[in-house]
């Protein structure tokens, strides 16, 4: 028998969603990674959520995943952006604490059941009578298991950045994962360079904060989890030990790390939570950068990882918009207790002496004093392409990769993709079937599909853009559209899932209260159309009621959106459910151009929706490999090869 029956090998964003999510559903599990003190570690912004990525982090919280949980309850601000916008774009964003995010997540991983923690090196896959039997320890020996999921984040192959200085490594203060990367190219999977930069971290008691303007967070904070969202609901007595104690309107999640063990209190009314700043970059501060441009790693030759583009370092910035004389730049504690500012916005890879220099020159920081320099980190990921929408890799079964492996960035992205190889590679060892998310599902299911048949050619970040029906996706009601696949995964428990049962009936018979009931001047429903009713006005009673009102109004008020949304995806759907048998030859496929066969056979799509969003399959591709796959269905064949794609998508019949 082999020591575990899933081993995941890095413990970041990815790696802890992908732990929690196997052990959870049953199976032995252990994570592997580095150092357990730097389990969950946010190597960047100590942020979660924003735009898109909120959307990311609530649908992993209502399939039964942590992070979500995680930030709001380390969190020291929070706000909601996008709020003169419509609902679909409207996301939540916290400010977490950048130590006790990690020490909470450590704790949690600690104690649940079927889990081991293990600290050390993983340097390569081995194998037993030509499968996958698990990992090799660069000290020690190795550790048994049919299924790996490798999320080794920025490390392999990393390269760390400031000005001409190359130093090896995974982030500041981390070795690089060279080994690991070695072994896996060398098992033919292919790889490519990104890269990413962060700001310098500057000593709190050394800015001014009297010339920048503050920026507070909301009240009552707007939770990233429903797990949290549902305390306040109901007021419900905390479970010691697992969720805290809450008053209407306060933050009050505090944590002391007491003898090991977290506990939580009542953060003193009247302190909440703490504002985060805003100040600018100046013309100085641009010709200070300009001069230097030559000594930056970015733009010195020295790196040649793709970027992010969404996230430019400044010296981007500066480069590409000229003509500006100023950009924000958000000074972020980095936590209650702590005496670490980042400045959010001076993202860069300039030598040391030139970064403070261009730090002082922004108001309020004239004094800095820095803790570490920003940097720049140029790393090696792998081809998404050579995955399956369970994550699996195609050439390696039982293999899977999640994370900033993938060529994807920010924790959001890595945590989502974590907690579906976590699932699948659980119920593969449990022989269930895969579990897949469709795009029409949920954020989840778009990052994955862009993932596998797309690939990428930069770091990947979600927007609300890059989903067909966003309306139908909002972050809001994540809980309630992803409930019945929750149910079916099976972490999350029962009472809950009745209760969301519970509230989409009290929503439906509140809409059809707001359609029928007779008014003077019409019914709610038409008032709420015409403008004369907005989702103020009916945001009255209990926590409950309001929650049963603001859905109920946001459904009332874009419904006709919705509907022609839900047609086109219905329509869209019907594609997704013509299987691919999964031994087709596109090769013997007569008509069909040799690059979109070779194309089809690189990504090999389970679906016909699938194969349509692969760049270079044009439409009359499709047509032909319809018509073949019709031409297959009616010989017996091809019937048991649909019937075992079939069991691809455990969602198939009721999304
Ligand atoms: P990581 O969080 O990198 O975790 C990888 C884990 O794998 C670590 O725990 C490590 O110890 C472990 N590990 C690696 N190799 C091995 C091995 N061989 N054996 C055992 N364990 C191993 N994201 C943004 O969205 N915006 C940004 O601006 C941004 N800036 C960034 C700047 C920097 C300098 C860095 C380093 C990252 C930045 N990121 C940014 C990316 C963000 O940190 C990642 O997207 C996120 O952390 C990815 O999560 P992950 O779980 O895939 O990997």
């Amino acid at each position: 028998m082999s020591d575990f029956d899933v081993i995941v090998v890095g413990g970041g964003h990815a790696g802890c969603e992908a732990a929690l999510a196997a052990a959870r559903l049953g199976v032995r599990t252990a994570l592997v990674t580095l150092s357990l003190k730097k389990i969950a570690r946010m190597s960047c912004n100590p942020s979660v959520g924003g735009i898109a990525k909120a959307h990311l982090v609530s649908e992993v919280d209502a399939l039964g995943g942590e992070i979500g949980i995680n930030a709001d309850l380390t969190g020291i601000q929070f706000r909601t952006l996008n709020t003169r916008k419509g609902p679909a774009v409207r996301a939540t964003r916290v400010q977490c604490d950048k130590e006790i995010y990690p020490a909470r997540m450590l704790s949690l991983l600690k104690r649940v059941k079927g889990l081991t923690l293990i600290e050390g090196e993983v340097g390569g896959l081995i194998f037993g009578n030509g499968r996958l039997a698990g990992v090799s320890m660069c000290r020690g020996s190795d550790l048994n298991a049919p299924k790996v999921i490798v999320c080794g984040g920025t490390f392999l192959g990393g390269m760390i950045y400031i000005g001409k200085r190359a130093i090896p490594g995974g982030r500041f203060g981390d070795p690089s994962s060279e080994g690991l990367s070695v072994s896996l190219k060398g098992l033919g999977l292919r790889s490519a360079r990104m890269k990413t930069g962060t700001p310098p971290r500057i000593l709190s008691s050394s800015v001014n904060f009297g010339r920048m303007a503050p920026q507070y967070g909301e009240e009552p904070p707007p939770f990233l989890s429903w797990f949290l969202k549902k305390k306040r609901l109901f007021h419900v007595e905390h479970e010691p030990g697992r969720v805290p104690p809450e008053t209407a309107s306060l933050m009050t999640c505090l944590f002391h790390v007491e003898r090991g063990k977290f506990e939580y209190s009542l953060w003193p009314p009247g302190i909440g939570q703490i504002p985060c700043f805003l100040t600018h970059t100046r013309r100085e501060t641009h010709e200070i950068i300009a001069d230097n441009l030559k000594q930056s790693a970015l733009y010195g030759g020295l790196i040649t990882g793709t970027g992010v583009r969404y996230c430019p370092s400044i010296e981007d910035k500066i480069v590409k918009f000229p003509q500006r004389d100023s950009h924000h730049v958000f000074i972020e504690p980095e936590g209650r207790n702590s005496d670490r500012i980042y400045p959010n916005g001076t993202s860069n890879s300039l030598p040391e002496e030139v970064q403070l220099k261009m730090i002082r020159s922004i108001p309020g920081l004239e004094g800095a004093i820095f803790i570490r320099p920003g940097y720049a980190i140029e790393y090696d990921f792998f081809d998404p392409t050579m995955l399956d929408p369970t994550l699996e890799c195609k050439s390696i079964p039982g293999l899977y990769l999640a994370g900033q492996v993938n060529g994807t960035t920010g924790y959001e992205e890595a945590a989502a993709q974590g907690f579906v190889a976590g699932v699948n590679a659980a119920r593969a060892f449990q022989r269930k079937s895969p579990f897949i998310l469709k795009r029409a599902d949920g954020y989840v299911g778009v990052l994955i599909d862009d993932l596998v048949t797309k690939g990428v050619d930069e770091p990947y970040r979600m927007f609300t853009s890059r989903a067909e029906n966003r309306l139908s996706l909002r972050q809001d009601d994540a809980f309630l559209r992803l409930a019945g696949i929750a149910g079916r995964i099976g972490i999350v428990e029962e009472s809950d899932l009745k209760l969301r049962e519970d509230i989409s009936r009290a929503i439906r018979e509140r809409v059809r209260d707001f359609d029928t009931r007779p008014g003077a001047m019409g019914t709610i429903s038409e008032r709420i159309c015409r403008g004369e009713i907005e989702a103020a006005d009916i945001h009255s009673g209990t926590e409950y009621e309001r929650l049963i009102n603001e859905h109920s109004f946001t459904f009332v008020k874009y419904r006709g959106y919705i509907e022609i949304e839900t047609a086109m995806m219905q329509k869209r759907e019907n594609i997704e459910k013509i299987l691919i048998p999964h031994d087709i030859d596109y090769k013997s496929i007569t008509s069909l151009r040799t690059e979109s066969a070779q194309k089809l056979d690189r990504i090999r799509p389970v679906s016909l929706g699938q194969a349509s969003r692969i760049p270079g399959v044009s439409p009359a591709d499709i047509s032909l490999l319809a018509v073949w796959i019709k031409k297959l269905s009616s010989k017996d064949e091809s019937k048991k090869a649909v019937a075992q794609c079939g069991d691809v998508d455990m969602d198939t019949d009721e999304h």
